[in-house]
């Protein structure tokens, strides 16, 4: 692996993140944004962050410091990626937003530069012949609050170059990830692809009302010894998310529509949205499940 000049692209939920983890491992990284007010922001939310890396990594004010020489700030593409070993896509997940952010990129990215895609949802072949280097392209998956989530999917194309795969893997190392190859394009990638079937089944016997939602969540936190069942889960991904995520099964599911209007009537419109807001099928806080007696 070579790469020393990373680029993020977009400084939102997980760009800015993507940007301070990379650049407390030591990499320059340049942080790409649409304007210079959204890049003030991102500023601000860097200043946050570094309190979190005291708190939850104990990381020194030496590192800190490093981390900040380390960023620097840019709303002009190609200035952004001049130097750039490797650009990580964090731009909004919208097809035509990625389609016209390659289309810019492959005119101004130098012909070294590795392109690696944070989409969530989308496969990286759907990008792949707009990137002008389809074997230097594939995805890199990370989680939110990536410091301490701190995992990383890699995931090529039928035509991703297996060392540019293996580099992605071991700069998933270098920034403190633990690296999750996938040899097989899966959408929802590892995690989601568990994920959204057991969280969908545990909102099936709910709607249906089998049984309520701290009973679903003993049953699976009992078994298994583990700290949150499926509702704590979806209070932390927020209600408007889980029911994005039901109007997109809809189509194939009909499961999905008493879902949704229930999600609607009870959550959405009230403005329970989850621990953001306080409350969603738990209260903030101090939600039940973490009561020492939530499960005697
Ligand atoms: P976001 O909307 O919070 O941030 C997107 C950022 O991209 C914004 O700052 C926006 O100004 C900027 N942007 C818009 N158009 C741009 C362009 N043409 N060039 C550069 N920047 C542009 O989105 P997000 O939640 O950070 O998601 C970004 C990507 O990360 C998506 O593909 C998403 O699937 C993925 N992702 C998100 C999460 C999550 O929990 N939010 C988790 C894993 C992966």
């Amino acid at each position: 692996m070579n790469f020393k000049n990373v680029t993020v692209a977009g400084s939102g939920v997980l760009g800015y993140q993507i940007a301070f983890q990379t650049a407390f491992h030591g990499f320059k990284v340049s942080v790409y944004d649409i304007n210079d007010e959204v890049l003030g922001k991102a500023k601000a939310k860097f200043a946050e962050l570094s309190e979190c890396y005291k708190r939850d990594l104990n990381a020194s004010q030496a590192q800190l410091d490093n981390t900040f020489n380390n960023l620097s700030y840019h709303s002009n593409l190609a200035e952004a990626v001049q130097d750039a070993d490797l650009v990580i896509e964090a731009v909004p997940e919208d097809v035509a937003i990625k389609t016209a952010f390659y289309n810019q990129l492959r005119e101004v990215a130098p012909a070294k530069t590795v392109f690696a895609t944070n989409t969530s949802t989308l496969l990286p072949s759907q990008f792949r012949d707009l990137t002008g280097r389809p074997e230097k392209f594939l995805a890199l998956h990370f989680a939110n609050m990536i410091w301490v989530n701190n995992m990383a999917e890699i995931m090529g194309h039928d035509t991703t170059d297996k060392q540019v795969f293996d580099d992605l893997v071991q700069f998933a190392k270098a920034i403190g990830m633990v690296a999750l190859p996938i040899y097989k394009e899966q959408p929802g990638h590892l995690l989601n692809s568990m994920l959204v079937p057991f969280l969908i089944s545990a909102l099936d016997l709910w709607v249906r009302e089998v049984s309520q939602p701290e009973s679903i969540d003993r049953a699976w936190m009992k078994s298994f010894g583990s700290p949150k069942g499926p509702f704590a889960i979806l209070d932390i991904i927020g209600i408007n998310t889980v029911y994005n995520v039901a109007k997109l099964h809809a189509e194939t599911n009909p499961l999905m529509h008493p879902l949704m209007q229930k999600l609607e009537n009870e959550f959405i419109q009230p403005g329970h949205l989850g621990m953001s807001t306080g409350k969603g099928f738990y209260t903030y806080p101090n939600p039940a499940y973490d009561a020492a007696d939530f499960l005697k």
